[in-house]
């Protein structure tokens, strides 16, 4: 393939892309603040960049990606109460998600994956690609993979190196341990590593509340501790990620 950005292409290529069982995969992100030391564009960055690491692999293009997410939660993004976040509702979400895989199925893609890196979106994506596959003409033979945690298997290995026997869990690995040694490792130049900082909610019950009191929310937009990320456990954890990502695909599509 001459590049494996979708957007690339020209319409014959894409055309014959399709024609030879090429399939496409969609990065599905955030605009979302990510504390005082990441872009509002981490989650869309992780994404982009992990279904670029398999698509030559997997025969896969990368889609332009979905830089809108549904709804920052307190609990594990913050809420909406901190300036920058762009967040769409759960409707707009399904909606844009369903619409460009009917697109693409229009197009003879047959092999899709949406790859989510936004806690928030889990659920909403799997529901368009119901939809998209009972809503298109041309959904014969085609199969859809959702993804919705792609950091989630990872070995007991690159666990310990990541968290160092101190995991808090997933929710509240947002802007700290894992996406910040991730984007040292890919992209350090939209990290300001020194205001990093370690924060929590003073609460994390195992319920939510709306409106979100005061004590679920953070006040740097941190949600554990980021000082402890390093662009070395980004380097041992990130190929784990690619690799395991490429081998369930190969494995489904
Ligand atoms: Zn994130």
């Amino acid at each position: 393939m001459r590049s494996w950005w979708y957007a690339d292409l020209t319409w014959p290529e894409l055309r014959d892309a399709a024609a030879s069982g090429t399939g496409v995969v969609l990065p599905i992100g955030s605009t979302e603040q990510h504390g005082p030391h990441l872009a509002v564009s981490c989650d869309v960055d992780l994404s982009s960049a992990l279904a670029h690491a398999i698509a030559e692999e997997n025969d896969l293009l990368v889609a332009p990606p979905i830089t809108y997410g549904y709804r920052s939660r307190p609990l594990s993004g913050g809420g909406q109460t901190f300036p920058g976040t762009i967040s769409v509702s759960a409707r707009t979400l399904m909606a844009v998600v369903e619409d460009v895989l009917v697109e693409l199925m229009r197009s003879g893609f047959k092999r899709l994956v949406l790859l989510n890196w936004h806690y928030e979106n889990a659920n909403f994506i799997y529901e368009a690609a119901v939809l998209a596959r009972e809503r298109s003409p041309h959904a014969d033979g085609v199969r859809i993979m959702v993804v919705e945690a792609a950091f989630a298997g990872l070995s007991e290995h690159a666990m310990e190196v990541m968290f160092e026997g101190d995991f808090q869990g997933w929710d509240v690995e947002h802007a700290a341990i894992l996406e910040t040694s991730l984007m040292l490792h890919l992209c350090p130049e939209k990290v300001l590593f020194d205001r990093a900082v370690d924060d929590a909610s003073a609460r994390h019950p195992s319920y939510d509340l709306v409106p979100a009191p005061d004590d679920f929310i953070p006040a740097s937009g941190v949600l554990w501790k980021a000082t402890l990320a390093t662009a070395e456990k980004g380097a041992v954890v990130w190929p784990e990620i690619v690799a395991g990502l490429a081998v369930s695909v190969a494995r489904e599509l």
